[in-house]
């Protein structure tokens, strides 16, 4: 049981829920961005959002989502609804679950007048609606328009509500609620997040590599996001201090590397882009590079450009979609065309040769496979993409089947584990 005492203390307060107000954000016209970032502002007070919910604009049953969401969790935070209009009902409903009339302050009045006036305006009938607030809540100003949030408690829970529009919201948010919270309930534990990033491992294959570590009550708590091949761990470390929760961090994040091996390319914000890893490993070292890309149609080497500082190594790139070009660019054999198919780990070798060899640099990658949604056989599936690497003259090749997901994201991928080959791969010394 929690409960949120009306002088401000409240028992096991560090659970939250969120509700995103608003009839275009359940239709689909509007995608809620409010949510994730309360979300993300109460956890930076080790504040736990468990639920968040989206509700229509009608009072009888937001009143009712208001009332059960606060009967659950003592900290409820909703967006949206505080307008002028007609279908602005979060006031009302929120007065309505509390059991309390909506009273009109006039002090908000006359604010409002005079942000009309300043305007050279008379001010609208229709905001009046906007001086409205339940009974005995405790006001929170908009600095940038006109709808106040407010603070209001029903059942034990407290109901805080925030406007719309992100750029009205996010200040209240920071400037208003999370102080507030921050005095009233403190700063609880510390909660520190950092995320670690991995290539060529799926989903389970992680899991299993981290065994009890993914407990849910374990500390940190560790959770797995997938996606273009590329695995995202968010680690999250609870404790009494600051030293404490980062060197728990450090461990954790250790013992995995070491768990993990070459699967790990790169730890927190900075290191989350694998061609920003790849780029800097190459300049780092003097390491030239050159791609010759078919189905990746110049991906890899838009990723490469994207690095900053990377002309120091990045030579050149080729977009050789058929077989004459990869033939007349490249220097592919036509017989290897003939006797394997375009989509073959022979043709992917001799396009990474001819890369290295035609552009001088010591590391050449290339790609070609089958991006769908036509063009797969039995044998070379939608999906399927070959890899050739040229590292000193060196050839390698790797073949991956990229499943589902369409064209698109099957070029992803591939450009993806293009950039993974070469980081794996990088001559040491010179
Ligand atoms: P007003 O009606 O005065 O603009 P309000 O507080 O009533 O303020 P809403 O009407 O709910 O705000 O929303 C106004 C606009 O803000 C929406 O049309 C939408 O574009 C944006 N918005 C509202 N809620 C969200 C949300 N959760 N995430 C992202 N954008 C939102
Ligand atoms: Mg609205």
């Amino acid at each position: 049981m929690h409960t949120y005492h009306r002088d401000g203390t409240l028992d096991d307060a560090r659970r939250a829920a969120v509700v995103a107000i608003g009839d275009e954000l359940i239709g689909g016209a509007v995608v809620d961005a409010n949510s994730s970032a309360i979300a993300e502002a109460l956890f930076g007070l080790g504040i736990e959002v468990e639920r968040i919910v989206a509700g229509g604009d009608r009072r009888e049953p937001l009143a009712r989502l208001l009332y059960e969401l606060c009967s659950t969790w003592p900290i409820v935070v909703a967006t949206g609804g505080l307008g002028p209009t007609r279908d602005d009902v979060t006031r009302a409903a929120a007065a309505e679950a509390a059991g309390v009339p909506l009273l009109a302050d006039p002090e908000v009045e006359e604010r409002l007048r005079r942000f009309w006036r300043t305007r050279g305006r008379e001010m609208p009938p229709a905001n009046l609606r906007q001086t409205l607030f339940p009974a005995g809540a405790q006001r929170m100003p908009n600095s940038r328009g006109t709808a106040d949030g407010f603070r209001v408690w029903i059942e034990g829970g407290m109901l805080a509500c925030l406007p719309g529009p992100p750029h009205e919201m996010r200040p209240m948010l920071e400037g208003e609620l999370i102080p507030w919270l921050e005095r009233t309930c403190g700063r609880g534990e510390v909660v520190l997040a950092r995320e670690l990033h991995l290539i060529g491992i799926t989903e389970s294959g992680f899991a299993e590599r981290a065994g009890n570590w993914m407990a849910r009550d374990a500390n940190p708590r560790m959770g797995v996001c997938a996606g273009e091949g590329i695995l995202t761990v968010s680690l999250r470390a609870r404790a009494g201090s600051q030293e404490a929760a980062g060197a728990m961090l450090e461990e954790r994040s250790a013992e995995l590397a070491a768990r993990l091996g070459p699967d790990l390319y790169g730890v927190g914000e900075s290191q989350a882009d694998l061609a920003r890893v790849v780029g800097d490993a190459l300049r780092e070292r003097g390491l030239t590079v050159a791609t010759a890309e078919s189905c990746t149609g110049g991906m890899v080497a838009a990723r490469l450009v994207g690095v900053p500082g990377i002309s120091e190594v990045f030579l050149e790139g080729w977009v050789t979609y058929g077989n004459r070009a990869k033939v007349e660019r490249l220097g592919v054999d036509p017989a290897a065309l003939a006797a394997h198919g375009a989509v073959s780990a022979e043709v992917a070798a001799q396009m990474a040769a001819g890369a290295a060899e035609r552009s001088g640099a010591r590391v050449a990658v290339s790609t070609t496979g089958i991006a769908g949604p036509d063009g797969g056989s039995p044998e070379k599936p939608v999906g399927l993409v070959c890899f050739g690497l040229c590292r000193d003259g060196e050839l390698s090749t790797l073949e991956r089947r990229f499943s589902a997901g369409g064209r698109e994201y099957v070029r992803r991928c591939a450009t993806n584990t293009a950039l993974d080959l070469l980081r794996r791969n990088l001559p040491t010394g010179d």
